[in-house]
């Protein structure tokens, strides 16, 4: 057989072996997904309004839910929530923050109460980080310290923002960015009174608009990851500790799995290299990094940036503007 026949059989043997595997593998192992569930404003965001008996037990089955499978979270604690008046902390709150700690899971500071950048001085905010980590600090025992932004600020000029991170890093602390940054506060107000006026079919109602807002979310969180970096990135998502993502946890978790996520820690996230990229986002406004860099790149004027193509129900948005937590729903 001439040499060029051969070669040219080779090839063809080649290619379709390439374009088999190419097919098989797309079709068995979809594009896997990395992310890190984050959670702020920890224990609870509403922590006055129920008993702690109340809250210890709903936060002993979310961490056993979280436990199962093997989700590996951060939260992120504001101390004031552990005082319920006075100078001492109340015991019964920090049991709270033990069940977290003994879990395993680990626990950053979220500042004392929460002082942000763009509305606090420099000084204020150090204060504020230095007395967030009384209690939670001696109980995760040595273990890396993580530091996330109220509001996600980072300091409204490069100068502000290169002080913090200098006084962050001195205290040992890393910063814990975020790169899904949902209107989850929205879904989650609305919950709240809901879930306070126990009105069942509301709550059945928000949870599950909740993830079909999410599922819109995280399109456009794969559109601006691939038009910024061209690959898929280790996530960070930002979730908040209310009633909410307590309740609906089990259908989160069957949601990112159903999206082919698999959870990582927090330290796993950070070593992609998105993290440390060269950022030099300073700003009144409060961005995960995505964004950041896309006003970096100047590119966050594409359509890929305009979270307000997904359509948030009129009826959660009425819920989470106003004060009242008279449920204006009937239950039936
Ligand atoms: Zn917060």
């Amino acid at each position: 057989m001439p040499f060029q026949t051969i070669f040219s059989q080779y090839i063809t043997t080649t290619c379709w072996a390439a374009i088999l595997l190419f097919f098989s593998s797309t079709a068995l192992y979809p594009q896997q997904n990395e992310v890190c569930f984050t959670f702020d404003d920890f224990p609870y965001v509403q922590i006055d309004r129920y008993p702690t008996k109340a809250i210890h037990a709903k936060l002993t089955g979310f961490i056993s839910t979280l436990k199962k499978y093997d989700i590996k979270p951060a939260a992120f604690i504001n101390e004031v929530k552990l005082f319920r008046n006075g100078r001492i902390a109340d015991p019964k709150r920090v049991e709270l923050v033990k069940l977290w700690v003994d879990a395993g899971f680990d626990l950053g500071n979220h500042g004392y109460k929460h002082v942000d950048l763009s509305s606090h001085t420099v000084e204020e905010f150090k204060a504020d980080v230095l007395q967030g980590e009384k209690i939670f600090l001696p109980m995760i025992k040595g273990k890396q310290k993580y530091f996330r932004l109220p509001e996600l600020e980072v300091g409204n000029t490069p100068e502000i923002k290169s002080e913090v991170e200098k006084f962050l890093a001195e205290n040992d602390y890393i910063i814990a960015p975020v790169s899904m940054s949902a209107v989850e506060f929205l879904f989650a107000f609305a919950y709240s009174k809901a879930y306070y006026a126990k009105n069942e079919k509301f709550k059945k109602k928000i949870s599950e608009d909740y993830i079909t807002y999410l599922a819109e979310f995280l399109s456009i969180i794969d559109e601006q990851t691939q038009l910024l970096f061209k690959r898929n990135i280790k996530h960070i998502m930002l979730f908040h500790m209310n009633e909410l993502n307590i309740d609906t946890i089990e259908e989160l978790i069957s949601f990112f799995k159903g999206k082919n996520y698999k959870f990582i820690s927090l330290d796993e996230a950070l070593t992609d290299s998105v993290y440390s990229l060269p950022n030099t986002f300073a700003g009144k406004a409060g961005l995960g990094i995505l964004s950041q860099i896309a006003v970096l790149k100047k590119v966050g004027g594409k359509p890929a940036f305009n979270f307000d193509r997904i359509k948030i129900p009129e009826y959660i948005i009425e819920l989470a503007s106003s004060d009242s937590y008279d449920f204006p729903y009937k239950n039936d």
